[in-house]
């Protein structure tokens, strides 16, 4: 039996998608980028156009699609508070009805799916750190609420799409991740301390900068992913795939200035709204499960990626989303 597979990624123009595809396509596989081009553009797949065993579709996965794969990895949603923020209505859409749709291709097609889900299930976690089994702590009113609750109901579609229908489905809880290849005006904290480094401009340090996070390399994200899609079948998680350092947002401020020798200024702006106060992966089920555990350092993952950034022209990217 041939070991090439059609391979769909949905989200497959943005930061963890394009990165994906790369490895699908250089595996050998078939594979169709699934992107609106919301977050992203297609400038970050030019690499892949003219392989021949790589195909790009522009299509809204809110809208029903007819597709024949053998796999399906569901990235499509904003990932970054500014961008999942920007229209909370059509992000719970992305994610409800995304979900709806692929989940409903795999069910006619007999695809296996994976859900790109995110740490913020948990919320602002009240357990330290986080496993799977945590339920979390999510304010479903509140501005992060579109994302969160989407993705939470986005893994209850999945759940039950395999209950009912006997569906081959994975879900993976991904935790903070960064590399090359981020957006620089995504509002993250790594692509804004780095753009920031790097063009003299202040710091911007949210609330008193003691909230901590784990970052985990793209590239080490990208592993447990496909670990976990090709992991045995009785295994469908969630499981977190994350870097269990942990790190306060003041600590990555002063890694970046010590990194890129800048000179810019720590200045302090308020707190968003629920933002979480810790967050860290408890990766014992990945590492029992998978084989999976995180090899770059932040301080080694940080530097490629300053290297990346001081390489790209900030002008071809689309400017900051309003909420930042
Ligand atoms: P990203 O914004 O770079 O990529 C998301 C991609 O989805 C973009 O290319 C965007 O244009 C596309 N997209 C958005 N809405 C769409 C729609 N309606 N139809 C089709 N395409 C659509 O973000 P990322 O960091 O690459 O995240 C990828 C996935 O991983 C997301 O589902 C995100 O929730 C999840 N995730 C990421 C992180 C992280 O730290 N990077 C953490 C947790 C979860
Ligand atoms: N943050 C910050 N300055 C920034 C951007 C973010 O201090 O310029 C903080 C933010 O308040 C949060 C943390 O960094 O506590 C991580 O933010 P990010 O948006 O990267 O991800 P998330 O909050 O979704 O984990």
């Amino acid at each position: 039996m041939s070991t090439i597979k059609r391979i769909l990624v949905t989200g497959g123009a943005g930061f963890l998608g394009s990165h994906l595809c790369q490895r699908l396509v250089d595996a050998g596989h078939d594979v169709i980028c699934l992107d609106n081009f919301f977050t992203s553009q297609k400038n970050n797949v030019a690499g892949l156009l003219t392989r021949p065993n790589f195909e790009l579709i522009r299509h809204d996965i809110t809208q029903p699609i007819w597709l024949d794969v053998d796999e399906i990895y569901n990235l499509a949603c904003p990932a970054a508070p500014g961008h999942y923020q920007y229209n909370p209505i059509k992000t719970m859409k992305t994610s409800v009805l995304g979900a709806i749709n692929v989940l409903g291709m795999a069910k006619r097609c007999g695809a296996k799916v994976l859900q790109a889900s995110t740490s913020e299930v948990y919320g602002d976690p009240t357990e330290h750190p986080q496993t799977e089994s945590y339920r979390g702590n999510v304010n479903c009113l509140g501005p992060r609420a579109c994302y969160d609750e989407g993705k939470r109901a986005a893994e209850t579609l999945f759940m039950d799409y395999q209950r009912m229908h006997k569906l081959r489905i994975r879900l993976v809880r991904i935790f903070n991740t960064y590399g090359p290849g981020m957006h620089p005006f995504d509002g993250r904290v790594v692509s804004n301390f780095i753009v920031q480094a790097i063009t003299g401009k202040d710091i911007t340090i949210f609330g008193n900068g003691e909230q901590t996070r784990s970052f985990c390399y793209r590239d080490d994200l990208i592993e447990g992913m496909i670990r976990m899609m090709n992991g045995p079948d009785d295994f469908v998680g969630p499981v977190n795939i994350g870097n269990p350092g942990e790190f306060t947002i003041r600590e990555l401020a002063d890694l970046v200035l010590k990194q890129t020798g800048s000179k810019s200024k720590l200045v302090t702006k308020p707190l968003p709204a629920d933002d979480p106060v810790q967050r860290k992966p408890d990766i014992m089920l990945a590492t029992a499960k998978l084989g999976w555990s995180p090899t770059v350092p932040l301080e080694d993952g940080l530097a490629r990626t300053i290297e990346w950034f001081k390489t790209i022209d900030l002008g071809r990217y689309r400017p900051p989303t309003p909420n930042y």
